[in-house]
């Protein structure tokens, strides 16, 4: 099988090398020349509205995947007029926009933290009324990572908030005071076949995902339950195939969508060595028509990103259990240059080490060292 990726960056490179193992080559569209997923595979170097370029794509790919949703949704409606695209552009239209995205989620009756859409001041005084403070202002589009969002607690916050991002169309939001953040990892085949990962809790800081640990310790059984019928319904309404990941806030027994990602996710690499199948295989398997694997977790796993600039490789390789992955990128602040892994065959040993793991693999930022 050949697959065409659009997009470049490392989930495209681990998604690349997931295929060699099942004989399947892939091939990544992507306007930047070093993007680090051609380093392991072909590459076109394109902007993703070129067509010429799409069309030579469609020609050596039996199916075409994304590894990011801020892909025009044109271009892949385009191309699924050629050439299987998977998962289904609507996906795409659903997820680039945080106000479709929540009232979508909403309509299913999966939970989500209140919302009101924001365009002029007057509805951002109206939402604000409504909603209430600490709350939340993000643009709709090309927010990631915590970038075009601003908390507003007071008064002077809620001017600020506005100078920043006002005249954009925007969501405000409640601010969850969660007791952590979960992710949900699920995958459905071309014939429907669903399984999901467990609940994996994650740390951010700066708005950047730094921690994930799996599967997410004191866990209820029924809350990963819970989560895995939310992410049924998402997909089965999408008619979806692939991986798509769904970011929660866990406030008590409440679970909150906060977003979703329609494709292979941050806060399920952990699964390269942590679980029987990586969520990059199953991508693969699922967007192949191929059967699914199995999705239970290899003891458990602390998975850590790498931010910034590469630790030096042998500092990391000390840790004789440390599962290292460098993505090859040019570093820069606040930019993911790689991955830690790290496993442990039960809860208690996990927790034992975690504190000695974190201090060994957190790295100051970019020019503060
Ligand atoms: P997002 O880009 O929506 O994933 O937001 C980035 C991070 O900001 C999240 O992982 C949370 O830590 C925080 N955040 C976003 N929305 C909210 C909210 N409504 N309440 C509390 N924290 C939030």
């Amino acid at each position: 099988m050949r697959i065409g990726i659009l997009g470049g960056g490392q989930l495209g490179r681990m998604m690349a090398l997931a295929g060699y193992p099942l004989g399947i080559r892939c091939t990544v569209l992507d306007p930047v020349a070093e993007s680090c997923a051609a380093q392991v595979c072909s590459h076109i170097r394109s902007e993703f509205d070129d067509f010429q370029a799409l069309y030579q794509l469609t020609q050596v790919s039996d199916v075409v995947t994304y590894e990011f949703e801020n892909v025009p949704v044109e271009s892949a409606q385009w191309l699924a007029e050629r050439v299987a695209v998977f998962p289904p552009p609507r996906a795409l239209e659903v997820s680039q926009d945080r106000l479709t995205e929540k009232t979508f989620l909403r309509d299913l009756g999966i939970p989500t933290p209140l919302f009101a859409a924001v365009e002029e001041q007057y509805q951002f005084e109206n939402a604000l009324r409504e909603i209430g403070r600490p709350a939340v202002l993000k643009t709709r589009r090309f927010g990631y990572d915590g970038k075009g969002q601003a908390v507003i607690r007071t008064e002077a916050d809620a001017s600020r908030a506005w100078e920043k991002l006002g005249g954009r169309p925007l969501i405000l939001e409640e601010f969850v005071p969660f007791d952590r953040e979960l992710s949900l990892i699920a995958v459905r085949g071309r014939d429907g076949q669903v399984v999901a990962y467990p609940l994996v809790e994650n740390e951010h800081r700066d708005g950047i995902l730094h921690r994930s640990i799996a599967p997410a310790g004191d866990t209820a059984e029924e809350l990963g339950e819970r989560a895995a019928e939310y992410a049924a319904r998402v997909l089965g309404e999408l008619d979806y195939v692939g991986v798509l990941a769904i970011e929660w806030f866990q406030e008590g027994s409440r679970l909150l969508a906060n977003e979703m990602a329609p494709r292979v996710h941050n806060s399920g690499h952990w699964t390269l060595e942590g679980a029987h199948t990586s969520q990059f295989e199953n991508h693969l398997r699922a967007v192949c028509g191929l059967p699914l694997g199995s999705c239970e977790p290899v003891g458990w796993s602390a998975m850590f990103n790498v931010i910034g600039n590469m630790l030096p490789v042998a500092e990391v390789l000390r840790n004789p259990h440390a599962h290292l992955h460098n993505y090859g990128k040019t570093p820069r602040p606040g930019r993911k240059v790689g991955h830690i892994t790290l496993r442990a065959s039960d809860a208690e040993e996990l927790y034992e080490k975690l504190p000695e793991w974190s201090l060994a693999f957190h790295r100051p930022p970019l020019g503060e060292e």
